[in-house]
């Protein structure tokens, strides 16, 4: 038996390997967010039980088999945050953000879920959130949209993801819809799965989203949720698909899409690729009226959605679509060869730093041989080697390419700001 401790199941670390990759993504969603005018929000990952229970729902996949709840030390029920948007709310009109304003905001980070790991699938996992409060019609859902596109042309994976979206109306149009499915399911109840049966009696409308598959065959027939679409929501909705069509985002109305939320109303949408298998759902979101109320501010309209970054990044590495160079970290290694030049060597590094602050570079500590130096330089990834060799004033420098058989060449201590400037201008 091992006696090391392992990291929790679905819970993942970015070792150095990957990290960047990680900053690359999130470097792009804040430029784009920034070029935006949305500015970011942060919240802790630990709220009350209760904010999770009175907005997702009670009866829904989240809050009744997924969410990481526990006593504290002095007995209040915690939870570790599901996801973003209750979050952001309660921080928003908690830090008084909401009243009577317009707010454009976004969140990153991870997010904790105790589902069955897998590919796409984690349980603690990391989401981009994007929320705009105060903006009832449907130029804001557009825009979010158009947002939403501009994240995949950045990263060049406009060709493989798709928008599906649907307007499930408002709160009394969903109820006379539950009615007419209900009355449609109660002849069919022994034929749909154990979740669904009970849902039939506590939220009829989240058997549309069940995974089994006898049920989405039994669905088939039901009745349609479109068809019970109050005029005021679908007027919106209309309005929404021409700006979509005006600027040329293709999309693909998906009457049985109904998200997994309770708090959603009007428009909900999904952003999905044939790339992920079974986790093929990249970004969602939708507009969610009455959750401000329902937490108790008052009444805000808003609308948003969450990316699932894991996902996002298996999408370019499954589809080679990272940019070349991603993964270089470092222009310089300095080796410091010979006893007296160690800290000679530090205080260097530190002057070429601060005349070329994109320079990146990184000085040898721990000392040995010229050639075991230079092995590791090699092994840094680095392009060139500066090597500080001697002692003290009798110290000369080289600079030696990594990349290529050239002998290294040696130069003056004042010449070395301008040929890196010029070796960071020709890369
Ligand atoms: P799914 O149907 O795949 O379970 P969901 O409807 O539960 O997704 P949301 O709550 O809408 O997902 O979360 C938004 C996004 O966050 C998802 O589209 C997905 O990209 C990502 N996401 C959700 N759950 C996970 C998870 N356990 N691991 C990794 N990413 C996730
Ligand atoms: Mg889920």
């Amino acid at each position: 038996m091992s006696n090391k401790i392992q990291a929790i199941r679905g819970m993942n670390d970015v070792l150095p390997a990957e990290s960047s990759r990680w900053q690359y993504l999130e470097h792009v969603l804040r430029a784009l967010l920034g070029g935006h005018g949305y500015r970011e929000i942060r919240f802790p990952v630990l709220e009350q039980t209760q904010l999770f229970k009175r907005s997702i729902g009670e009866v829904t996949d989240i809050v009744e088999k997924e969410m990481y709840t526990f006593e504290d030390r002095n007995g209040d029920s915690l939870t570790l945050r599901p996801e973003g948007t209750a979050c952001c709310v309660r921080a928003a009109e908690q830090g008084g953000l909401l009243y009577n304003q317009t707010q454009k905001l976004w969140y990153m980070g991870p997010m904790y879920r105790h589902e069955r790991p897998q590919k796409g699938r984690y349980r603690q996992f990391h989401q981009l959130g994007v929320e705009a409060f105060g903006m009832a019609d449907a130029d804001i859902e557009a825009e979010l949209l158009l947002l939403c596109a501009e994240f995949w042309r950045a990263f060049g994976v406009e060709d493989l993801v798709q928008l599906e979206l649907n307007s499930i109306g408002s709160s009394e149009d969903r109820a006379r819809y539950g009615v007419a499915l209900r009355d449609f399911l109660v002849p069919l109840r022994l034929q749909l799965d154990e979740d669904s049966q009970r849902r039939l009696e506590s939220n009829v409308l989240r058997i549309l989203d069940s995974k089994d598959p006898a049920t989405q065959a039994l669905l088939h027939d039901a009745p349609r949720l479109t068809a019970f679409i109050g005029d005021e929501s679908r007027q919106r909705f209309d309005r929404l698909l021409t700006v979509l069509a005006e600027a040329g985002i293709p999309f693909r109305h998906n009457a049985s899409l109904v998200r997994g939320l309770d708090y959603y109303n009007g428009m909900v949408f999904e952003w999905t690729t044939e790339r992920l298998g079974a986790q093929a759902t990249v970004c969602a979101g939708g507009r969610y009226d009455n959750l401000v109320r329902q937490l108790g501010g008052s009444p805000t309209p808003a609308v948003g959605f969450a990316m699932g970054l894991e996902r996002l990044l298996l999408l370019l590495t499954d589809s080679a679509r990272w940019p070349a160079g991603i993964d270089d970290c470092l222009d310089v290694y300095l080796a410091l060869v010979g006893g007296g030049v160690q800290a000679q060597g530090l205080l260097l590094a530190r002057q070429w730093r601060q005349a070329l602050p994109t320079l990146r570079l990184l000085t040898h500590c721990g000392g040995g041989k010229y050639n075991a130096q230079l092995k590791k330089a090699y092994g840094s990834g680095a392009r060139h080697a500066l090597i500080l060799e001697g002692d003290g004033p009798q110290s000369s420098i080289k600079l030696k390419a990594l990349t290529s058989d050239e002998p290294a060449t040696e130069l003056r201590l004042a010449d070395v700001v301008p040929r890196l400037r010029q070796l960071l201008q020709a890369h």
